[in-house]
């Protein structure tokens, strides 16, 4: 087989700048050892996050400039609510400036004290979003989705029996909709099948529970589909997502990730009753329904980003990519999250440091480690981020859509390799002080001697 190449060639460049190893430790003291806190500019490979760091095409930017920003009923909003439709098949398209805006405003009008929401896994916005209403957020994913080590397709699959439990335990009345987060972000990018998705939507139909889909990396969702499910193959990945969509009743949707936008979200829904109530909380909160939080600009990028994702090349290279830097780690004999999923790799960071223990935050000192040898910026996700609650202790190496090439790729594989060889010097972490919430984003730490 032929090498999987970038589709697209390169018309404006953003240099970025190299730093020696001194710099980059002076930088990490400064930072307090908090990657947050260190200037973008001061990272070479930045794989913080694949959120609204993507770049955008020719046709965005020419959409860009089309923008019209009419204050009500703008020719770029048609064509946003036009490309939603066209792949969600949603009858209300409500425009906000985040995904998290679209939970926001959605939890507030369907859920509080007393009911629960069950998901695969909750991403962070979307539990703290349904736990602000002081209702409960219920993770359900397979056992299979929680065991790093696992070869398995569907990783992101919600337990179905433990569904019907939940519903049985607590009555449908309290439920006000299921949700599947498609590909599952917190449970390391993997995807849910379309068995899966029936099966779900059916147990919650069968009880009158709507089903929401967390729909930020759809296509990915979509193209791991066509690879693996049988009977798929032969779709196209319009087709795919349209049959995953009908089965739900709406989505919320960050456009940071599969929008191929630097900014946007909305929240799609046929229910035109819970539409209306959405409008009228999004002109109090994020502006008038034909534009949410964003400008005529964004709306267009938006919409031709929802079409530019769906192609097959570019999801093959975007898969390919993240698998890339995956099996390579893999095949050396890097402790990672199995398989690849669609957005990101996960060093294991408690198998990589086996002799730093999980209270000495062993992903921490390791996000610092890759920075200090390499500039590359990943982010821990573990004891730190989650106190006790933490499942795994992992550094994420988020790949930015269209942004990097092979050859930054292989620059990563080696820099984590240079680490590897040099694990046992490594030493632990300790906090110096954190904040009374979300104490990853700006907690100080020190290196333990
Ligand atoms: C990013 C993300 C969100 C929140 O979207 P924002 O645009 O960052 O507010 C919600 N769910 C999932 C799965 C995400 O990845």
């Amino acid at each position: 087989m032929k090498t999987i190449i970038e589709p697209f060639r390169i018309k404006v460049v953003e240099p970025i700048r190299m730093t020696t190893r001194e710099q980059r430790q002076a930088a990490l003291a400064a930072a307090h050892y908090n990657v947050f806190e260190l200037a973008a500019d001061d990272v070479l490979i930045d794989l913080l996050t694949d959120s609204g760091t993507g770049a955008m095409s020719q046709e965005q930017w020419a959409g860009v400039m089309r923008g019209d920003e009419s204050y009500a009923g703008s020719k770029s909003f048609f064509a946003f609510r036009d490309a939603v439709r066209n792949v969600f098949g949603y009858e209300h398209v409500i425009p906000t400036h985040q995904g998290r805006a679209a939970e926001r405003i959605l939890f507030e009008l369907v859920a509080g004290k007393g009911s629960v929401v069950p998901n695969n896994t909750h991403f962070d916005t979307t539990r703290a979003n349904v736990e602000h209403t002081g209702a409960r957020a219920m993770d359900l994913v397979a056992d299979v989705g929680r065991d790093a080590a696992a070869e398995h397709p569907f990783k992101g699959d919600i337990d179905v029996a433990r569904l019907e439990a939940l519903i049985e335990e607590v009555g449908p009345a309290r439920i006000p909709l299921g949700m599947l987060t498609i590909t599952n972000n917190a449970g390391g990018g993997q995807p849910v099948s379309m068995a899966n998705a029936r099966a779900v939507s059916e147990v919650l139909h069968r009880h009158g529970i709507p089903l929401f889909f967390d729909a930020c990396r759809f296509a990915e969702n979509a193209w791991f589909i066509k690879q693996r499910e049988p009977g798929y193959a032969d779709k196209s990945i319009l087709e795919i997502c349209r049959e995953m969509f009908a089965l739900g009743d709406g989505a919320t949707m960050s456009a940071k990730k599969d929008g191929m936008a630097n900014i946007g979200g909305f929240l799609a829904t046929n229910d035109g009753e819970l539409a209306a109530k959405a409008r009228n909380v999004l002109i109090l909160t994020e502006g008038f329904p034909t534009y949410g939080g964003l400008a005529g600009r964004d709306l267009e990028a938006i919409a031709r980003g929802l079409e530019e994702v769906l192609h097959e090349d570019y999801l093959n290279y975007r898969i390919a990519s993240t698998a890339y830097l995956c099996d390579h780690l893999h095949d050396k004999g890097v402790p990672v999250l199995r398989p690849a999923g669609g957005h990101a790799v996960y060093l294991d960071a408690a198998r990589f440091l086996p002799h730093i223990p999980r209270h000495e935050l062993p992903g921490q000192a390791l996000a610092c480690a890759l920075y200090e040898e390499a500039g590359i910026r990943g982010c821990e996700i573990g004891t730190v981020m989650f106190g006790e609650n933490a499942q795994m202790e992992l550094v994420r190496l988020a790949i930015p859509r269209r942004v990097y090439t092979q050859s930054h790729i292989d620059y990563v594989v080696e820099s984590v390799l240079d680490v590897f060889a040099r694990r046992e010097e490594l030493r632990g972490m300790r906090i110096t002080w954190e904040p009374p919430a979300l104490r990853h984003f700006t907690a100080h730490f020190e290196p333990l001697p």
